[in-house]
């Protein structure tokens, strides 16, 4: 099978799999226990965390300062954010591309009362950022909390974070940023994504699935979502999973330090990817051909085709890709990012989201490009 679902999730790379093995080969592990097994867990955990810290550039070691909040992925990490950034009842303002983790919070958010603003996103993939502004200026008196993702998950379209950092700062706004599909992928330190509080995500970048982090700057709090013990200064209880956050230290280094190669040998293939494409696929789109892209993210339409019928066929010839975000039916609704972007409805009905990682190679783009191309042509006609 060749796996060009990345966005998805990854495999995991050896050394993380050694890294998390070695940690659960100690034996129990609880960071919380007062006895010496206990303390000695937690050193490792804190060693864990200041090595996360050290690849975003945020040192996590000053009391007061930022911190770093495990939790158990990005969905959780962006509910925390939403809910507990700012006040109970503060504005909440999100980009209509946003991923469902996002957009359905802010969904129950509004029906629990809650002022919620959806800002429409620009026919390039990104979000209006002139829209946003209007908006922010309209609660220059309350501190909104705006949540914006740093690249999108179906397109690859890297985000205008700079502006919307410039903007949200000038209007008191708190600012969210989900960097589930960008952390590991592309620059990452504080600088670059000049946010209040940060989404990461570590089975986006060979890392675990089952944690994740919310990194929040100097001052900034989170009303926890959970309730239970005091761990995480009672921001987010529950034992926590050394073994984990050690896979999620080691997979964050590693991307960090293969991020130039991979980064560019990753454009090489997508590239590649979509010339062959485009040669031997009448009437492809190529969203965002022209736009800042994840290096590893294609999402094409294919005139004349549906998703699932496109995906079913690839699936039998063994290649695994998918119609947009991974939904728990299995199902593929239309993509709600294509339909903000104002894209033609065969575009929709026919789009594909292809996904490479730092595990692809040029053999699997070659044959999986000569099977799409071969499946297109026959569904076609
Ligand atoms: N945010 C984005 C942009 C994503 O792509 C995903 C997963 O696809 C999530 C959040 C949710 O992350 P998790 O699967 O770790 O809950």
């Amino acid at each position: 099978m060749i796996y060009l679902d990345n966005n998805a999730t990854t495999a995991m790379d050896p050394s993380v799999i050694t890294a998390i093995a070695q940690e659960l080969s100690r034996g129990p592990a609880n960071p919380s226990s007062q006895h010496s097994i206990g303390r000695a867990a937690n050193e490792r955990l804190d060693d864990a965390v200041l090595r996360i810290g050290k690849c975003l550039s945020s040192d996590l070691s000053v009391p007061g300062g930022a911190r770093l909040i495990l939790t158990s992925g990005g969905t959780e990490s962006n509910n925390l954010a939403l809910a507990g950034l700012g006040l109970p009842d503060s504005p909440l303002i999100v980009s209509a591309i946003e991923h469902a983790s996002v957009l359905a919070f802010a969904k129950a958010a509004e029906k629990a009362g809650r002022q919620v603003h959806l800002v429409p996103a620009t026919p390039a993939g990104t979000i209006n950022v002139a829209a946003l502004h209007e908006t922010l200026e309209r609660f220059h008196s309350c501190t909104a909390v705006v949540s914006v993702m740093s690249a999108n998950n179906e397109t690859g379209i890297v985000q205008p974070i700079d502006e919307v950092a410039r903007l949200c700062r000038s209007a008191g706004a708190l600012l969210h940023v989900d960097a589930t599909q960008s952390i590991g992928k592309l620059p990452a330190t504080i600088d670059d994504i000049p946010a209040d509080a940060i989404t990461i995500t570590p089975h986006k970048f060979h890392g675990p699935a089952g944690i994740g982090a919310l990194w929040l700057a100097s001052g900034v709090k989170v009303r926890p979502s959970l309730f239970g013990g005091e761990q995480q200064l009672l921001t987010r209880p529950g034992t926590l999973p050394v073994a984990l956050a050690v896979g999620l230290a080691r997979a964050l280094e590693l991307a960090v330090d293969n991020m130039l190669v991979t980064g560019q040998r990753l454009v090489e293939l997508r590239n590649r990817f979509e010339s062959k494409l485009s040669d031997g696929c009448n009437d492809l789109l190529i969203h965002g051909a022209n736009e800042n892209r994840l290096p590893g993210t294609t999402c094409a339409s294919f005139r004349g085709t549906d998703r699932q019928s496109m995906l079913m066929a690839l699936d039998m010839a063994g290649v695994a890709c998918s119609s947009g975000s991974a939904c728990s039916s299995g199902s593929s609704p239309p993509s709600h990012v294509l339909i903000a972007m104002g894209c033609p409805t065969w575009a929709i009905q026919s789009a594909i989201r292809f996904g490479s990682s730092r595990f692809s190679t040029i053999d699997d783009i070659d044959q999986a490009a000569d099977c799409i191309c071969r499946i297109y042509n026959r569904l076609r006609s």
